[in-house]
C-alpha cells in the first residue's frame, strides 16, 4: 500500500521540536513515504504571544531548513508550509505571511480559545478545571468554522483538538460539528486526519470517525499528518489512519503545491 503525503510536521525552530528537516526526510523515506510537507507553527505578529513558536525573523531561516531538505532528498517530494494559528483579528497578519514565501499550503489550526488560553498546552492543563467543557468545545468550534471561513487555509488542522486530555461535553457537539463542516465544504478547505491523537491521553485520531462520517458525507476532502515533533513520528500510524479513511468510504485525498488542491487516489 502506498501512503499517501504527510504534510504535518515541525521544526526545532518551533522551541518544542527536535531534529532538522533533514532528519524528518531522511525518516520519511525510510517509511515508504514519498511526498511530506513541512508546516511549523507560523511567527505571531508579535514575537512575546507565546514560546512555542519561532520568531517572526526565523522565517527565513525555517524556508532555508526546508530548501535544504529538498535539495538533499531530490526523491522525495518536499513540500513548504505553515501551521498557522487562527485567532480572530489576525487575519491581515496572516495575508502577511502568505506573501512572503511561496507556499504550497496553510494549516489553518484553532489552539486558541481566547487571547491567553492555548487549551492544548499541558501548562496550562489546570484551566479546563474552571471551565465548563461545552463551552469550550463551543468556542473552539465557532472559531474553527471562522478559519474555514477566511478562505486563508487550504487544511483545517486536527479538527477535535479540545479532546486531547480527555475532557468531553456530556452534551451533543454534533450541531457543532455540522457547521463547522458545512463552511469547510462551502470554502473548499480539507482537513486533516491527524495520528497525533494516537500518541495523546485522548488515544485516538484527530478528528474522531463521527466527523469524519460527516465530513464524507458533506464531500469535505482529506489530507494527512503526523504532526510530527520528532524525526521518529514521521509517518507515525499511517497504516491505521488510511484504514480509517477507506473504512468511512473516501478513496482520495488531496495533494497541495502553490496552495492548490489536486485529488490524489488513496
Ligand atoms: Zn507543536
Ligand atoms: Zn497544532
Amino acid at each position: 500500500m502506498s501512503l499517501p503525503p504527510d504534510y504535518h510536521m515541525h521544526t526545532p525552530l518551533c522551541r518544542h521540536a527536535t531534529g532538522e528537516p533533514v532528519e524528518y526526510a531522511k525518516r520519511a523515506v525510510a517509511v515508504g513515504l514519498t511526498e511530506i510537507g513541512f508546516s511549523d507553527h507560523s511567527p505571531m505578529a508579535r514575537d512575546d504571544f507565546d514560546n512555542w513558536r519561532m520568531n517572526a525573523s526565523q522565517l527565513d531561516e525555517y524556508v532555508e531548513k526546508v530548501r535544504k531538505a529538498q535539495r538533499d532528498f531530490p526523491q522525495l517530494t518536499i513540500r513548504l508550509a505553515l501551521e498557522v494559528d487562527y485567532l480572530p483579528g489576525h487575519e491581515d497578519w496572516i495575508r502577511d505571511l502568505a506573501s512572503r514565501h511561496p507556499w504550497d499550503y496553510f494549516i489553518g489550526s484553532v489552539h486558541y480559545v481566547s487571547d491567553n488560553w492555548d487549551i492544548d498546552n499541558p501548562a496550562k492543563l489546570s484551566e479546563w478545571n474552571h471551565r465548563d467543557a461545552f463551552e469550550v468545545w463551543s468556542t473552539y468550534f465557532d472559531r474553527l468554522t471562522m478559519a474555514a471561513e477566511s478562505k486563508l487555509f487550504e487544511i483545517i488542522g486536527h479538527a477535535d483538538l479540545p479532546k486531547k486530555f480527555g475532557h468531553r461535553p456530556s452534551r451533543d457537539c454534533t450541531p457543532l460539528f455540522e457547521t463547522f463542516l458545512s463552511a469547510a465544504k462551502k470554502s473548499g478547505c480539507a482537513i486533516e486526519l491527524n495520528t497525533a491523537g494516537l500518541r495523546k491521553d485522548c488515544r485516538e485520531i484527530y478528528p474522531s470517525r463521527q466527523i469524519l462520517e460527516l465530513a464524507f458525507q458533506k464531500g469535505v476532502p482529506i489530507t494527512f499528518g503526523a504532526d510530527a515533533h520528532a524525526s521518529a513520528e514521521v509517518g507515525m500510524n499511517f497504516a491505521e489512519a488510511v484504514q480509517l479513511a477507506r473504512d468511512i468510504g473516501y478513496r482520495e485525498c488531496c495533494q497541495f503545491a502553490s496552495r492548490k488542491c489536486r485529488m490524489i487516489k488513496l
